[in-house]
């Protein structure tokens, strides 16, 4: 039995222009899937079926963070055109929650525990050393720096729920490119990668 544990984080925005200055060319499809090796076969990690729970109820998160959260996964639902829904139950053992993470440049934290290469459990929690506001309603201080917006943390971390990686750093309007955390529309390198994951609905 094979566990494998990925933990997907921010990485720091000056190592994003080396990357991106170091890459010898641009293939037309930039998004990544994490791969996972059993038994000598490769495999894409992915889901079982078609679907799966998560909870915010018990993560000790105000009730418009939830619906931020609950708005981020119907973001993929609706417009990612893949075979795959995330559904809300607050029985599920999937969690979105908060703490003070260890790594302080990380604004969230999404751990993936798969088994034989299918994945059984995710879970996400915000670091609290951070501020979290809902930017369009209610915008206060979302310019500063150390200010993010749910919804678009959410929808980014969703993309790796759905075991997505990070799209190429040049890609600016996507919602799984490293570092990203401001937009909450879905651009086609997204929309190609889960649906290369799970295909199309
Ligand atoms: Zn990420």
């Amino acid at each position: 039995m094979t566990k494998l544990t990925i933990i997907t984080a921010l990485a720091v925005l000056g190592t994003l222009s080396v990357v991106a200055f170091l890459q010898p060319e641009r293939p037309t499809e930039a998004y990544r899937t994490e791969k996972c090796t059993h038994e000598t076969t490769l495999y894409v990690l992915k889901w079982p079926g078609d679907s799966t729970t998560y909870d915010v109820t018990h993560g000790n998160l105000f009730d418009w963070w939830q619906e931020e959260i609950e708005e981020a996964a119907d973001i993929w639902n609706d417009d990612g055109g893949a075979d795959f829904s995330f559904n809300h139950s607050s029985s599920s053992s999937h969690d979105w929650g908060k703490k003070r993470l260890r790594k302080i440049h990380r604004i969230a934290e999404t751990g993936i525990v798969a088994t034989n290469c299918v994945v059984t459990d995710v879970d996400t929690y915000f670091n609290t050393r951070y501020t979290f506001n809902r930017c369009d309603t209610d915008p206060g201080d979302c310019n500063q720096s150390d200010v993010y917006d749910v919804r678009a943390v959410s929808l980014h971390e969703f993309g790796h729920w759905l075991v997505l990686g990070h799209t190429a750093p040049w890609r600016f309007s996507c919602v799984m490119r490293n570092g990203e955390w401001e937009d909450r529309t879905l651009c086609g390198d997204d929309r190609n990668g889960i649906q290369s994951i799970y295909g199309e609905d």
